[in-house]
């Protein structure tokens, strides 16, 4: 079994503690990712998956548990850990070519080494001519891909989503799931990725992580044991759908 990357361990994280508006947001969560694992976190709207994200990411801290990244605690937001938000997040003012190379200019890349890597970064995204395009003439589709490019520029460790294609048309995202998986192949980074919908959880993931109703406790994993490129109509496909959704209703419903 590969090395773990990130683990969590009987994490809680209250919102507002000891207050009137205290809002225990997860219980207690634990949940190891493998190196070069996808695992999709998946659960009833508000459950949490957000916060146990952004805590991954370092941007919340667990109130109790121990959340770590190589076997260190994640005590802040670090280079290492690539984000794609729901909003893409570009900077208007900046061209395609210049919003994927920002991390590596911030880190004092040199010139040529950032131009290598951008081109390499937009044929891996498929956007070949769209070097010098600003955000504002791209559309949803290719604006997040561009955003997954700047997540991956540095080559971060790990790669969180948080419902990236949760704003794309119903097309736009098959196609961007489709690239995902493609990406994830060629680059094997390990990923944590969140969503509302159980098909795109299947269709991309290795593991699908259940949260219960909020606070978030692991309801279930399911281990996604089918080959890519995936197919919402294989019946083995739909075999899973139904089991998770099955799970996800019951916590719906409380
Ligand atoms: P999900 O991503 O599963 O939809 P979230 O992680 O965004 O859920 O939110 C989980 C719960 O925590 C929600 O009830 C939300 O209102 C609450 N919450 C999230 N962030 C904050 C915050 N900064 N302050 C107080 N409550 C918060």
């Amino acid at each position: 079994m590969a090395q773990i990357k990130i683990s969590a361990n009987k994490v809680e994280k209250r919102f507002n503690p000891d207050t009137t508006n205290e809002v225990i947001a997860i219980e207690d969560v634990s949940l190891d990712i493998h190196e070069g694992e996808f695992v999709s976190l998946l659960g009833p709207s508000g459950c949490g998956k957000s916060t146990f994200l952004f805590m991954v990411g370092g941007f919340e801290m667990a109130t109790a548990g121990t959340l770590s990244l190589n076997g260190a605690p994640i005590d802040g937001p670090s280079a290492n850990r690539g984000i794609v938000f729901q909003e893409y997040l570009l900077f208007p003012w900046q061209v395609v070519s210049k919003n994927i190379a920002y991390g590596l200019q911030i880190a004092g890349v040199s010139k040529a080494e950032q131009d290598r890597r951008v081109a390499e970064l937009i044929s891996m995204i498929g956007l070949q001519g769209f070097e010098n395009a600003y955000p504002e003439s791209l559309s949803g589709g290719m604006k997040q891909r561009v955003a997954i490019a700047r997540a991956l520029a540095y080559d971060p460790e790990i790669l969180l989503m948080d419902e990236p294609f949760g704003a794309l048309d119903a097309q736009t995202r098959s196609r961007l799931i489709n690239d995902l998986t493609r990406i994830h192949q060629s680059t094997h980074k390990t990923t944590l990725f969140v969503t509302h919908s159980v098909e795109e959880a299947i269709l991309l993931s290795d593991r699908v992580a259940l949260f219960s109703a909020r606070p978030a406790r692991i309801k279930e994993v399911f281990e996604i044991d089918l080959p890519h490129p995936r197919s919402v109509t294989d019946k083995n496909f739909v075999r899973y759908e139904r089991l998770i959704l099955k799970s996800l209703e019951e916590e719906v419903k409380k």
